[in-house]
């Protein structure tokens, strides 16, 4: 869906609503990512290591340690990630 808002907030001229979409179209792909890794890791009888998760407040995106120093989508410092 969020090729459709980043396309719509062009046309209408939305500089803050078309950051925000190509952040949150990033990060679901980021997102898809892990889940796919840990759906192929159920159908092979594994189970996923425990590691911390570190979420970007400001696009979404979501890491497992090691972490970079700043956010891979908007360039935040890590120093803001929240964990969990
Ligand atoms: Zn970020």
């Amino acid at each position: 869906m969020y090729p459709e808002f980043i396309e719509a907030a062009k046309q209408d001229d939305h500089s803050k609503a078309l950051q925000t979409f190509e952040y949150a179209n990033a990060a679901e792909k980021v997102h898809g990512g892990i889940f796919k890794d840990l759906k192929e890791k159920v159908a092979s009888g594994t189970d996923a290591e425990e590691k911390a998760v570190h979420l970007c407040p400001v696009c979404g995106w979501v890491g497992m340690e090691p972490v970079p120093d700043k956010c891979p989508i908007c360039n935040t410092s890590k120093k803001a990630f929240k964990q969990f």
